[in-house]
């Protein structure tokens, strides 16, 4: 059997007449940038988002570098973040010269540990950036809490988790700015690059459109240095088409991570060599990727490939290892949790069109892996 991370040729099976026939008319109106079908995605993902405003833009990173620069950070300034995210979380704050501060993750959500932020606020810092990891949210309670404290915004990096709620509230809808991207793999996936910011704040939803359009007040007038982040009237009619299917795949990722951790309970002797999230009451996890810490990770990932079923690492090097930022000056062991959730972690296939029986097949051959190599 063959079970792969994710499946995107099975969903766009279901939906093929409905995006071919949004994308026509595009073509027929021959305006690809920006304007009305975007207007109304906005709309509609600031409806979902639960904010009052919802800005395009090229891609998710693009949103995370506007955030921080709407936000004015400059060389010098500091950002705290998790070194345990996807690339950009980090590499936009370095993209404007300032700096990323790590701070540890919590070893259960893999977000942001709330005990280990307020000791590395100076006074040149400028922002609070957590990650809601793999769908997610992070502490929001305690990391505004923290914020609140010490006046600083705080941005969402909710690439992962768009519909994700913590105690009833959606991701995007409780710091300053949230960013979303749509890339291909993630829940709400465009035909290509694309990404949107949110925010609660009308000032800050203008300053964020003029900048996706280098900055503009009035065509060719220029309030701020912005940069060139708009988003296609393609991706627009797709994502549209998507969005009104994303409760459902959502809650299709919801019922088979449950399944899920179902399986893995009904084998005990699994235990001792895998651990399956763990997900509290209070948050929706989106279950944009379904994670488990696996011993000796690298042989079962190497296994489950040879029996046909897809997985990835997310992520196999913690940010703060990465040749890129070793001018940071940190070291293996600053970031404990980090570094051995990288050694750990395996995300197994959890897309929505996927069967009981793959299901079954992916957990029947993590067992057997286990249960031969434990007589050896
Ligand atoms: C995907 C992702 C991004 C970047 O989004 P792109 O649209 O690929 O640029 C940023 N942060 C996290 C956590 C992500 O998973």
């Amino acid at each position: 059997m063959n079970v792969p991370l994710l499946d995107l040729k099975a969903q766009f099976a279901t939906i093929k007449a409905e995006i071919m026939s949004a994308i026509e008319p595009v073509f027929d109106n021959q305006a690809f940038v920006l304007g009305r079908e975007v207007e109304l995605l906005e709309q509609e993902i600031a409806q979902y988002c639960q904010v009052p405003f919802a800005i395009g833009c090229a891609s998710g990173s693009d949103a995370l570098l506007l955030a921080l620069m709407a936000l004015d950070v400059q060389a010098g300034d500091e950002v705290i973040t998790t070194p345990y995210t996807f690339f950009a979380t980090a590499g936009s704050i370095a993209r404007l010269g300032a700096k990323p501060v790590f701070v540890d993750i919590d070893p259960v959500t893999f977000n942001l540990n709330p005990d280990l932020i307020e000791e590395k606020i100076t006074e040149r810092t400028k922002a609070i950036m957590p990650v809601h990891l793999y769908g997610q949210c992070a502490d929001m309670d305690r990391i505004n809490a923290i914020a609140q404290r010490h006046n600083l915004p705080v941005i969402e990096d909710a690439a992962q988790a768009i519909g994700a709620e913590w105690n009833g509230q959606r991701a995007c809808s409780m710091g300053m700015i949230g960013c979303l991207s749509f890339y291909p793999t993630k829940n709400l996936g465009a035909a290509g690059d694309a990404g949107c910011l949110t925010t609660l704040d009308e000032a800050m939803a203008a300053k964020l459109k003029s900048l996706r359009v280098h900055g503009e007040i009035s065509r060719y007038y220029h309030r701020y240095v912005g940069i060139n982040s708009r988003i296609d009237a393609l991706q627009a009619v797709v994502l549209r088409v998507k969005l009104r299917y994303l409760e459902d795949w959502t809650t299709g990722r919801m019922r088979h991570a449950a399944r899920y951790q179902a399986a893995f309970a009904a084998q005990p002797g699994l235990a001792e060599f895998v651990q399956t999230p763990t997900i509290p009451s209070n948050v929706r996890h989106i279950i944009n990727q379904y994670v488990i810490r696996a011993n000796r990770r690298d042989e079962l990932r190497a296994y489950l490939k040879e029996h046909g079923i897809g997985t990835e690492i997310y992520y196999p090097l913690s940010l703060h290892e990465q040749e890129c930022f070793a001018f940071l000056g940190h070291h293996k062991g600053d970031f404990p949790e980090s570094e051995r959730a990288s050694q750990e972690t395996l995300a197994l296939p959890v897309y929505p069109e996927m069967t009981t029986s793959m299901q079954d097949f992916v957990v029947a051959k993590i067992a057997e892996f286990y249960s031969q190599t434990a007589v050896k």
